[in-house]
């Protein structure tokens, strides 16, 4: 009998997102029973269903509870219902403040095309097969965090700002990805035009005499949004900012057909969270057609990086594989050589059926 023993904080959110965690859940289950080790979970709140119940998008109880537990996974966040709100008390302010609060200064969003799944891309086949990008977005700082930042009537502004540190840690985190990967880092800035670029790319490079072995390029980053769709296998591991981060990871992410796959992970100080890059999606949530397999690779992927469940990631890397290549599939992935179309909770059965076997 193992006495591995984990305890998981689980935040649902919003629209699909208590359809996809149920269903990692059962998936993470079912791994779990077979490499012999125990999951605990301890739900908490965040984003409209905290709003609807305590008045605030973060509660403390879940500020406090996340730090308790050896990592956390969450859903989405957000919908219609709380457009309207203040900013300061929308879902997605209480997400920003979770990952500030957590440490959670590196977001790595992997994007991976599934061989069975080339046809499934809006790119041709032979463009996208074999792209495997790891993007490295720096979470915590840039123009979503800093200050002043004011809306008026006739003026509205941000500010893009980033300290040394900042770069440095997250350029460290790429650096070290890159190291187990193909050693190649495109730093993608925008450092013709601003100064906090300009800032950052002399950074980077500084980081790298400390990582020979990593070949280091940098890219603007209306060139980078096109060459990501141009030819993407030229890519290994992209370095880069926030806000850049956040574009160029939703334009990656359709390389691999839909946004329903791809799972992400925000590390740094302490406990991780790993979610899927998708947000709410309110336009289906209900519905039962939600793709649960970008939250079920987020479950994965903390296995492998928060807990060091290798066997119990692999077996689940390994079902969504076999699935896919037998041809089930969920709505958003199209009838390409499909054989059944799934419903959210039909997906996860056959994940949970396959990772037990
Ligand atoms: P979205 O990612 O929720 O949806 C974009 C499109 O992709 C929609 O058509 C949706 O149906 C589809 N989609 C997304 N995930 C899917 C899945 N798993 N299976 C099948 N189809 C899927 O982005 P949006 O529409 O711009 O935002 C909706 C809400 O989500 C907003 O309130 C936004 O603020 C929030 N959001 C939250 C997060 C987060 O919680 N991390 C991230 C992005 C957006």
């Amino acid at each position: 009998m193992s006495n591995r023993s984990y305890k998981i904080g689980v935040i649902k959110g919003d629209g699909i997102g208590p359809e996809i965690i149920d269903e990692a859940i059962k998936v993470l289950d079912a791994v779990s029973v077979q490499e012999d080790f125990t999951l605990k979970y301890e739900e908490m709140l965040l984003g409209g269903a905290a709003i609807d119940e305590t008045g605030i998008p973060l509660p403390d109880e879940t500020v406090n509870g996340v730090k308790k537990c050896d990592s956390v996974l969450f859903g989405a966040i957000g919908g219609p219902k709380w457009d309207n709100l203040e900013r300061h008390l929308r879902p997605e302010s209480g997400l920003l403040a979770l990952r500030k609060a957590m440490g959670t200064f590196a977001n790595l969003r992997p994007a991976m095309v599934y061989d069975e799944l080339v046809n499934a891309s809006s790119l041709k086949p032979e463009v996208i097969k074999g792209a495997d990008i790891m993007v490295v977005r720096e979470l915590t700082g840039g123009i979503y965090f800093g200050q002043p930042r004011e809306l008026h009537e006739n003026e509205a502004f941000n500010t893009m700002r980033y300290t040394r540190e900042e770069v440095i840690r997250i350029s460290k985190v790429a650096f070290e990805i890159a190291m187990k990967r193909d050693k190649r880092i495109c730093s993608v800035d925008k450092a013709n035009v601003l100064e906090v670029s300009q800032f950052w790319r002399e950074i980077v490079e500084e980081v790298s005499t400390e990582y020979p072995e990593v070949e280091l390029s940098h890219m603007y980053v209306d060139n980078a949004a096109m060459q990501l769709i141009r030819d993407p296998k030229q890519f290994d591991v992209i370095l880069t900012g926030n806000i850049f981060g956040d574009i160029l990871s939703d334009a990656a992410s359709m390389l691999s057909g839909s946004i329903g796959l791809l799972p992400s992970a925000s590390t740094g100080m302490g406990v991780g969270l790993y979610e899927p890059i998708h947000g709410s999606a309110p336009d289906i949530a209900g519905q039962g057609i939600a793709n649960p397999l970008a939250t079920i690779s987020s479950a994965s992927m903390m296995l492998r990086y928060a807990l060091g469940e290798n066997d119990a990631a692999d077996r689940i890397d390994n079902a969504i594989k076999r699935a896919l290549s037998e041809g089930y599939r969920t709505g958003d992935l199209g009838d390409y050589d499909a054989k059944e179309i799934c419903s959210c909770t039909e997906m996860g059965d056959i994940i949970a059926n396959y990772a037990s076997k």
